[in-house]
């Protein structure tokens, strides 16, 4: 079909979806409280006629809208949740809460739901009008910061009859997102101890708080210990009382270990709770662990990469006015360090000296270009729930430039930016990529066919959800 349908329909929505995306980034609602986010998502589906499914998996803020009928049918992911203490005034280049304490949209998922709902609208358009066939569904996807939404709602038996799933992220470039990311599990700590006073009873105390203690320097000697490719990080949620004259009878931390699959995650998992153990022994005190959350490892799919690649150099790319070249200009000031985009990829000598002139070694303020495509095995540190969609169906993601070049993650800076006409034009670039790349899989079986297969080669060993079916959100 001719793509500028799909485009055209995107357009004649950007007001709504404008409105969406700006509306959230007031909400900025955090992880599994999005209440009105959903409830503003939901509304727009309603009143485009979707059918909806509210509560997905028990979860009040997970939800899906589905149109058509029939195979094939095509996932669109969104995301809305916010960062707890980012609150910034829009369209300013000083650090300048909005809310002091506040919470901000700091990884523009506020803009990654719009241009999603936005590419399943365009889709459901065409479908109406009879030029596409099959079934197109956009989840609201909750929790992606701090619970892994798409975790629980894959244990639960979700994405697993799609035939593909897309999505795409806020970034500072706009490229194809290959490679994979860490799986991650997230446990709780809980040691309990008898409290005493400190002086006048010690010997009768037993302190969670020297637990909690031994625990994290018994850790931090696991680390030499363990595979490169694996790490742990940890927080103190709770050290007790704040008397230091009495015994602390409980303590509480927050451990997080990532590995290359969730196979080594959960290994490595077992060793951390082997030193718990101990600390708990060396104190006389008892301890309980549990689970908070978990995502997996990234499965990639080079035929659905190529599909995104493809549609991303054919839908027309945002330019950008003086103005908002200017404002671009005074926020990468606040960035420190300029970076030449790519840092991660696996790119060759050629490549790399290429991205460098497009970027004048960086100093572009926005990346009005898209990234040259190379499928490379890098695994990236971070992680991401769509790493458990992308074990039950074939799976592949974009990035589309909504911040300013070099624009560190989860900070004032992307709030800031996430609200102007900037963040906008790369919302509606993104729902216009989405929305061409499904109706190229509606259109043609073959590449769906491929996706498949390569989907059944690397996810032979089957989906090991990190999370137990008794983990509650
Ligand atoms: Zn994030
Ligand atoms: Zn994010």
């Amino acid at each position: 079909m001719d793509k500028q349908l799909l485009y055209n329909a995107v357009e004649a929505k950007a007001s709504a979806l404008t409105a969406l995306s700006d509306e959230i980034w007031e909400y900025a609602e955090l992880s599994m409280q999005e209440h009105r986010s959903a409830a503003a998502h939901i509304a727009l589906l309603k009143a485009e006629g979707f059918q909806v499914e509210e509560n997905l998996c028990g979860i009040p803020t997970a939800f899906l809208g589905r149109y058509g009928s029939g195979k094939p049918v095509i996932g669109i992911l969104g995301e809305y949740d916010a960062l707890s203490g980012l609150s910034q005034v829009p369209g300013c280049t000083q650090k300048q809460p909005l809310i002091p304490g506040g919470n901000g949209q700091g990884c523009g998922h506020h803009l990654l739901g719009a241009a999603s709902i936005g590419a399943a609208i365009a889709v459901k358009e065409q479908i109406a009008a009879g030029n596409l066939c099959g079934t197109v569904v956009f989840y609201g996807c909750p929790g992606e910061e701090g619970c892994a939404g798409k975790t629980f709602m894959a244990r639960d038996g979700m994405f697993r009859d799609l035939d593909a799933a897309l999505s795409w992220h806020p970034d500072d470039v706009n490229e194809v997102t290959t490679g994979s990311n860490a799986a991650c599990i997230q446990m709780e700590y809980t040691f309990t101890g008898t409290a005493a006073h400190a002086a006048g009873d010690p010997e009768h105390g037993r302190s969670a708080l020297d637990a909690a203690e031994l625990m994290n320097v018994g850790v931090q000697f696991l680390r030499e210990h363990m595979s490169k490719a694996c790490s742990i990080h940890y927080s103190i949620l709770d050290g007790g009382g704040v008397s230091p004259n009495v015994v602390q009878p409980t303590a509480k931390l927050m451990y997080m270990v990532r590995g290359n699959n969730v196979r080594s995650a959960k290994a490595l998992l077992a060793r951390v709770d082997k030193v718990a153990q101990g600390a708990a022994i060396m104190t006389e005190t008892t301890y309980t662990c549990r689970q908070i959350d978990g995502t997996s490892d990234t499965v990639s799919n080079t035929v659905l990469e190529k599909l995104l690649y493809e549609n991303l150099q054919q839908a027309p790319l945002p330019t950008y006015t003086a103005e908002e070249e200017a404002f671009a200009a005074a926020l990468k000031e606040t960035f420190g360090e300029t970076r030449v985009p790519g840092v991660g990829c696996n790119f060759d000598r050629v490549v790399k000296a290429k991205v460098s002139k497009l970027t004048d070694g960086g100093k572009l303020p926005l990346n009005n270009f898209i990234m040259p495509y190379v499928p490379t095995n890098y695994m990236s540190p971070g992680s991401t729930d769509v790493g458990d969609v992308s074990w039950l169906t074939p799976t592949a993601q974009f990035n589309a430039v909504t911040w300013v070049s070099g624009s560190p993650g989860h900070s004032w800076q992307n709030v800031s930016t996430g609200k102007t006409s900037i963040a906008h034009k790369g919302m509606l670039f993104a729902a216009k990529v989405l929305a061409a790349a499904t109706a190229d899989l509606m259109e043609s079986p073959e590449i769906l066919a491929a996706a498949r297969e390569e989907f059944n080669l690397t996810t032979a060993e089957g989906y090991d959800c990190p999370i137990t079916k008794e983990v509650t959100f």
